[in-house]
């Protein structure tokens, strides 16, 4: 018997900063700009999120980091975000259980998106190799995060995917 493919195709979590949604820390613009980007947007696979922003967190908003020693999410002035960041990584997660994503495209070294460098915490513009909050939190659930760095990397995944499915 012929077995029809009606699978639909597989979603894709992504920053919303690269859609060039205004969610940045210092109200900027930014998208990414992106032949794959497109082909997956057009395809309607992108399910966007900016984990701050949904957090409650405004934009825009103070520039925060992870400090190295207490793990905590402080902003330039001082304030402990962390409980924000966390509240914002799982609404991630959610969004990920709920359309059955198994890979994300996540801004390099923001504190919350970044999957292998992060800024240091001292605010000097030194960057480590690290994860942001959301990045662990999805890949502890076994989600696998890519940047703008890793791309095509990506887009082979998701042909391997798409293949198997
Ligand atoms: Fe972009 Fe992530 Fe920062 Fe939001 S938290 S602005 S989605 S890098």
């Amino acid at each position: 018997m012929m077995v029809s493919n009606l699978q639909p195709l597989g979603k894709i979590l992504i920053s919303g900063c690269f859609l060039g949604q205004r969610v940045r820390y210092n109200g900027e613009i930014k998208p990414l700009i992106n032949e794959l980007l497109t082909l997956w947007q057009q395809q309607g696979r992108l399910i966007s999120i900016c984990p701050e922003v949904i957090s409650g967190l405004p934009v825009p908003r103070p520039a925060a980091e992870i400090n190295l020693v207490s793990g905590k999410v402080i902003t330039v002035d001082g304030s402990d975000v962390t409980e924000k960041f966390n509240q914002g990584a799982q609404q991630a997660l959610k969004l990920c259980q709920q359309h059955n994503i198994e890979f994300a495209l996540l801004k390099e070294s923001s504190p919350s998106c970044g999957s292998t460098t992060i800024y240091d915490g001292t605010f000097s513009q030194q960057k480590i190799s690290g994860a942001g909050v959301t990045t662990k939190l999805l890949r502890q659930h076994g989600i696998k995060v890519y940047s703008e760095d890793s791309i095509t990397a990506l887009a082979e995944q998701i042909k391997a995917s798409d293949q198997t499915s």
